[in-house]
């Protein structure tokens, strides 16, 4: 694997380092530290409780020093942080780390591997090759604030090339743009999955002074090269980039109830009128749940996406499809072919190994019958996974599902997926120990892999 050392600096292989950031209370002004992940400010003097809402990426700045009396600049930087997964045949020479599922029909025929890493990166989202190409560990070092929370905070420069041709509302696109960049940096070297990462923009302050561009929070001058004259005309011609974040009142849009949500949630619940709702692109949009219910006040609800998609390519409509392909031990019966076939993933982030088995170990699992929608529901673990990656999970569960691993990955390149419908389904887990076991399945979950989840 080729990599551009000098493009890129992996902050950190291992999860929790989530940055932080400063923001005021929008109501009474007290000051407030955020986590990265968080989408609901509460403000514990006045009560105010809003949700952060963007229509496309968050984006920071890194504050520069006291007393700079220069007009600042921001550098764009692109962030990502998260896992993904690679599938490729297996090359037998090579001793493999982290592997999830490996697979060999017989020595003659190529084994298939799905591995998984983590990755937590920053470069520079402008076409220069003069500026520092890497923010290093400064965001995790320092406290951010958001774009536009001070007016005279100084320019901030317009990133590339990743907002090329984008709508500015599309937060879909911006993802993929920002993932095609990486990896087409990183040298295109297979298909990769991503699946739970968080994507922002953070500003880093320069000023320029006596002819020299300097570093705005050390104050120190930039190492150029005698090219600070062509970056000040960088900083000066590049276009300006306008942004600030939103702030939602936490209202149910049907009954006007307060909404409650855990600060890193992405839905929300209204327990007044039993309905669930999206807010994160400024407009909230209901959510279709239902829940397996269970008997007991001791029962917490895990969010699970139930995906109803449509594959281009191969033949996945019901149940019955899927015990062919599988090749599940189950004896052929009508009822399945009337079953409709669902991808089933974790709505919430959870270690790369863990989801992919419950990705599998729910898909298989006939779907439940006895769903009651808008139930009342106490205890929710938040949702902290969007469809959209629960969507990009279902290329990985179904080749580990498939149990004709000969041309896979022709197969699997060749595949398509059309997320025709999807609803959050409410598994009930109660706690035993320091384990969460499924009531109707079994299956059981560590408490602290759950915990962990956060800081993916
Ligand atoms: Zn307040
Ligand atoms: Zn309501």
């Amino acid at each position: 694997m080729k990599i551009y050392q000098n493009l890129f600096i992996v902050i950190n292989a291992v999860n929790g380092s989530n940055f932080q950031i400063e923001q005021q209370c929008p109501q009474c002004g007290a000051p407030i530290i955020l986590d990265e992940a968080d989408r609901i400010l509460s403000c514990k003097f006045c009560r105010t409780r809003v949700y952060l809402a963007t229509d496309n990426i968050f984006h920071f700045y890194i504050s520069p020093a006291e007393g700079i009396s220069e007009t600042i600049y921001f550098i764009p930087y692109w962030r990502i942080k998260g896992f993904s997964y690679t599938i490729k045949e297996k090359e037998m020479d090579i001793e493999h780390h982290n592997e999830l599922f490996s697979y060999s029909i017989s020595p003659a025929i190529k084994g298939f591997d799905i591995s998984n890493k983590y990755f937590d990166i920053n470069f520079l989202s402008l076409d220069s090759k003069l500026l520092p190409h890497s923010l290093g560990l400064r965001p995790q070092a320092m406290k951010l604030k958001f774009v536009g929370s001070n007016e005279d905070a100084g320019k901030f420069l317009k990133f590339s090339p990743a907002s090329r041709d984008i709508s500015k509302n599309d937060y879909q696109a911006w993802r993929d743009n920002l993932i095609n960049d990486y990896q087409t940096h990183m040298n295109g070297i297979h298909k990769e999955i991503f699946i739970g990462e968080t994507a922002s923009v953070i500003y880093s302050p320069v000023y320029c002074a006596n002819g020299r561009v300097y570093d705005a929070i050390l104050k120190k001058p930039l190492d150029l090269q005698t090219k600070d004259v062509e970056v000040e005309q960088i900083l000066l011609s590049t276009p300006d980039e306008k942004w600030h974040v939103e702030f939602l009142p936490l209202l149910c849009p049907d009954c006007g109830a307060d909404l409650p949500g855990e600060k890193d949630a992405l839905i929300v619940f209204c327990s007044n009128c039993n309905s669930a709702w999206n807010p994160s692109t400024k407009n909230f949009t209901k959510v279709k749940y239902s829940a397996w219910q269970e008997q007991g006040d001791d029962i917490t609800y895990l969010p699970f996406w139930q995906l109803k998609v449509k594959v281009d390519g191969i033949q996945l409509e019901s149940y019955a499809d899927l015990i062919k392909i599988a090749n599940l031990p189950k004896a052929p019966s009508e009822v399945w072919t009337k079953t409709p076939f669902y991808f089933c993933t974790p709505a919430f982030k959870i270690n790369p190994a863990l989801f992919l088995r419950w990705c599998r170990q729910l898909t298989v699992a006939p779907p439940p019958q006895d769903l009651i929608a808008d139930f009342p529901v106490k205890k929710i673990h938040p949702v902290t996974l969007p469809v959209n990656e629960a969507l990009e999970s279902s290329l990985l569960t179904l080749s580990s599902l498939i149990a004709d691993k000969r041309n896979l990955t022709q197969l699997v390149s060749s595949l398509h997926f059309t997320l025709e419908d999807s609803s959050l389904i409410l598994h009930p887990f109660r706690a035993s120990a320091s384990q969460l076991v499924h009531t109707k399945l079994d299956f059981s979950m560590d408490i602290s892999a759950l915990n962990m989840g956060a800081y993916l």
